[in-house]
């Protein structure tokens, strides 16, 4: 079985800038805060949000066997605009690396057949994996923020049909889930924000970015990006 610290160092030479490990679990505890949203409409086209429900809350459904989620971070220096493509490929090198260590210990790594590496294309809950596995929070833009990086970062996910030893205990409450739950007073990005589409929820329907990729204001202006 690898460990944690293994697989930080085997990412570290990867050259990715964070990683973190979760036990795979069903999140029925975020069911609630996605239902509200969806059924407010701020989803906006993102219709496949409201499909596929089953898999989206429980990565178990998504990848049979799935027993940890490795969340990977690139900063946006390292994964440029073809950002998928980026983190798809150090997904598919951490995963060989993963696989030479694991061999080196007469092992071999656990995976699921099917698709088990995943950027931005599956019913995955990317930012709360990422919060579970100690890489940051949710501001009040509704991006994850990373302690070091901000939220100028990208995220993969990689499934493992295996426990790993020694993962850290993360602390975190439900306010890192909340958008805006450790930002306090400020209020900067919604005030940024030429849409307000941060003055309630996140709304989809107004954000420039969801429609054009072409705005990251709340996200230039954020303190935590400085
Ligand atoms: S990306 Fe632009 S439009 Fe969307 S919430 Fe941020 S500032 Fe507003
Ligand atoms: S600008 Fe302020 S409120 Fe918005 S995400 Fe950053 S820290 Fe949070």
């Amino acid at each position: 079985m690898l460990t944690y610290p293994q697989i930080q160092l085997i990412a570290q030479q990867c050259g990715i800038d964070a990683i973190g490990c979760a036990p795979a679990r069903c999140m029925d505890d975020q069911i609630g805060f996605m239902n509200e949203w969806i059924r407010a409409g701020y989803h906006g086209a993102m219709d496949y949000l409201e499909r596929n429900q089953d898999k989206r809350y429980d990565i178990r459904q998504l990848v049979p066997g799935a027993q940890t989620v490795v969340v990977i971070l690139l900063t946006w220096e390292h994964s440029g605009h073809d950002y998928h493509r980026v983190v798809k490929s150090k997904l598919y090198q951490l995963e060989q690396a993963l696989r030479d260590a694991a061999a080196a210990q007469g092992q071999r790594l656990q995976t699921y057949e099917g698709q088990h590496l995943f950027c931005d294309s599956a019913p995955v809950l990317e930012k709360r994996w990422a919060i579970e596995a100690g890489l940051g929070y949710i501001g009040k833009n509704h991006q994850l923020i990373h302690p070091q990086w901000g939220s100028w970062v990208h995220m993969g996910e990689l499934v493992l049909n295996e426990a790993v030893a020694d993962i850290p205990e993360v602390r975190v409450d439900a306010s890192y889930y909340i958008p805006g739950g450790q930002c306090g007073a400020c209020d900067v990005c919604i005030q940024a924000c030429p849409q307000q589409a941060l003055s309630g929820d996140w709304d989809a329907r107004r954000c420039i970015a969801y429609t054009t990729h072409r705005c990251t204001l709340c996200q230039q202006e954020c303190p935590c990006n400085g």
